[in-house]
């Protein structure tokens, strides 16, 4: 179908009628970052780390996935044995992931390894790709969300370890800072492989990754608010430098700030930082709350996902079970991956939960 020539509501009528025709085997999970017509037709909707924990509890033969790419290939990896995923745009990737290489990650690795003054824990970002998820595993490291980086840090220096905190550099910075770790604990390591600190006392080694999404936001920005709203409570994501969440009243998780904004009282005013369609969709549903961006950033490979891709992989579900027809954008873990990735995906589960 050429879902590009349809009405908005058509193409929402047409996914709707596909999954009532194949009741219970299609799934789309979204991203709090989504457009609200995606968010609107979802099953489930989270941060990246809800998704990850949602994802694996699915029965559906097929898994939807709006979210960018390595959000997809979380859900591949921990698919069961029956279950297809598939990402509505491949090309929805992400600049922070693509900010550290498994080859790169190594060659930190072994650097810092031969520095540090106790064995070295790596830990990726859940903002990362496959081969980055298993190179964790592989070495007894883990995977970590911004709703759960001070827990899962804490669990590895606790137990002996040193942490090697990789793509990003600010969420590792303020996760530090909340543990209390000092300037001399903390090392920053750069894309050259040089070192911003001193690797002999370093506990925590960050590289030098960022979200230009959050990075946007400056304390200027935080001060304007507050003179526009002298009451006004603002909060961020911990992607944002440092000196903004210093500056801010709450930092954390994209789900955190749903759960803040959605279960304080009307009278509370909001100043949110981070990405635009959730803090609009968030004011849009909250028309009694005053709820204000902190900033308008927007994540564009969020936004290539959109109703006529989604349109486009239904259709393609649609096709396979009535004619064997071949799927669209399926999204596949190379084996030499998936149980090493599947390992540090777990052990996150099994140190958040217990
Ligand atoms: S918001 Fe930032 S970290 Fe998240 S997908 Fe977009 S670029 Fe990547």
């Amino acid at each position: 179908m050429n879902f590009k020539d349809m009405s908005k509501q058509e193409i929402i009528d047409y996914v709707n009628g596909i999954r009532k025709k194949y009741e219970g085997k299609i799934a789309i999970p979204a991203h709090h970052y989504q457009n609200s017509d995606l968010v609107d037709l979802s099953d489930l909707v989270g941060d990246s780390y809800k998704l990850a924990v949602d994802c694996a509890k699915l029965s559906a033969e097929f898994v939807v996935f709006c979210g960018v790419r390595f959000m997809a290939e979380g859900a591949a990896v921990l698919a069961k044995e029956n279950q297809r995923v598939l990402h509505p745009d491949p090309n929805a990737g992400c600049p922070m992931a693509d900010m550290i290489s498994e080859e790169n990650a190594k060659t930190a690795f072994d650097k810092i390894t031969k520095l540090s003054n106790k064995p070295i824990a790596p830990i990726v970002y859940m903002n990362s790709y496959v081969d980055m998820k298993a190179f964790c595993g592989e070495r007894g490291g883990t995977v970590c969300t911004s709703s759960n980086a001070n827990k899962i840090v804490k669990y590895y220096l606790d137990n002996g370890f040193n942490v090697f905190f990789s793509p990003d550099h600010k969420l590792g910075i303020n996760t530090a800072r909340e543990l209390g770790l000092k300037d001399d604990e903390i090392c920053k390591i750069k894309r050259d492989f040089s070192f911003e600190g001193n690797p002999a006392t370093a506990r925590m080694f960050l590289w030098d990754g960022f979200c230009h999404v959050h990075v946007d936001f400056n304390v200027e920005d935080v001060a304007a608010v507050r003179e526009k709203y002298p009451e006004i409570k603002v909060i961020v994501h911990p992607e944002c430098i440092e000196e903004v969440v210093n500056a801010s009243d709450i930092s954390g998780s994209t789900q955190k700030i749903y759960n803040e904004v959605i279960n304080s009282s009307d009278d509370v005013k909001w100043a949110i930082g981070t990405e635009i369609n959730f803090v609009q969709r968030l004011a849009d549903n909250n028309p009694n709350k005053v709820i204000v961006p902190l900033r308008k950033s927007l994540c564009h490979n969020m936004a290539k996902i959109n109703l006529v891709n989604l349109a486009e992989a239904i259709e393609s579900i649609d096709e396979y079970y009535t004619n064997g027809g071949k799927l669209i954008n399926e999204v596949f873990v190379k084996n030499e991956y998936k149980e090493n990735a599947k390992i540090a995906l777990e052990k996150m589960i099994e140190i958040v939960e217990s």
